[in-house]
């Protein structure tokens, strides 16, 4: 190969990667609510395939951030970009972006009149992407996966806590998405059914699964996450592999955090 070939299969790589550097991309975003700011010069490339842990402090902005990137909150500056879809355009990819976006909320979000089968195929079947037998039988493969299959015809309200956050995990990922966004999804569950959960999360990441976690289960984030990124005050303070921010975090504030914490 000559020097300019390998020059040029090199930029390719450089510009395939960039491409994947780019997946989800933050770049100088600002957010009110009201006179409030609620985030600050956000900037965050995330690559295809990385797993990021994100904590901080209550009312730090952590639910915020993660919610705009599926569009359920718009903000005033900045661009925000999934798979190369613009969400700070004026709402026009709002349905492009949520197929690719799969989120799993705190309070599980399942709806109580609709028994887990169908919690499962709503969406799926509503948003025209597949016919119901497709859509059920998505269901009960992502069910399996989430090792509840034999609940599929029960009621929310007849599982238990750490069953019913599975389920949202497996409802969420029937929409077939390339983006799992998750909001402290352990946070609201006995600690005896955190585990389960988190295993479930763990195999999501072990298949590839590009993922934004807010948790502040750091043996997770440990064992897990890419990339730690702490925020306080509406602002991304640091971010590192686990290793370094557990071992030598740079912020006082993040010193703080973790001291409280761990
Ligand atoms: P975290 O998830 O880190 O606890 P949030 O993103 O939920 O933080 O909230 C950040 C700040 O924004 C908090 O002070 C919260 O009270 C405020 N906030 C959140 N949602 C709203 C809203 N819809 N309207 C006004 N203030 C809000
Ligand atoms: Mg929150």
């Amino acid at each position: 190969m000559t020097a300019s070939a390998s020059a040029a299969v090199r930029d390719d790589a450089a510009s395939g990667e960039r491409k994947e550097a780019a997946f989800i991309s933050l770049e100088g975003v600002n957010k009110w609510y009201g006179s409030f700011q609620v985030l600050t010069d956000v900037n965050l490339q995330v690559k295809a395939g990385e797993r990021i842990v994100i904590c901080g402090p209550s009312g730090s902005g952590k639910s915020t951030l993660i919610r705009c990137i599926n569009r359920l909150e718009t903000v005033q500056q900045g661009r925000i970009t999934v798979d190369g879809i613009d969400l700070t355009d004026g709402g026009r990819n709002v349905e492009a972006v949520r197929r690719e976006v799969g989120m799993v909320f705190q309070q599980f979000n399942l709806f109580p009149h609709l028994t887990v089968l169908e919690n499962c195929t709503l969406a799926p079947v509503q948003s025209g992407r597949m016919n119901r037998q497709e859509a059920q039988d998505i269901a009960l493969h992502f069910l399996t996966r989430v090792r509840i299959p034999d609940q599929a015809n029960k009621y929310p309200s007849q599982l238990s806590g750490g069953q019913q956050q599975r389920v949202a995990i497996a409802r969420a990922l029937c929409m077939k998405p390339k983006v799992m966004l998750f909001d402290e999804p352990t946070s609201a569950l006995d600690p005896e059914m955190v585990k389960e959960v988190l295993d479930t999360m763990v195999g999501l990441a072990e298949d590839g699964m590009t993922m934004l976690c807010v948790t502040h289960e750091m043996g997770f984030a440990r064992s897990v996450a890419d990339r730690v990124i702490f925020m306080a005050d509406g602002r991304i303070l640091e971010q590192a592999p686990p290793a370094q921010f557990f071992g030598q975090p740079q912020h006082e504030k993040t010193r703080n955090f973790l001291g409280q914490i761990l």
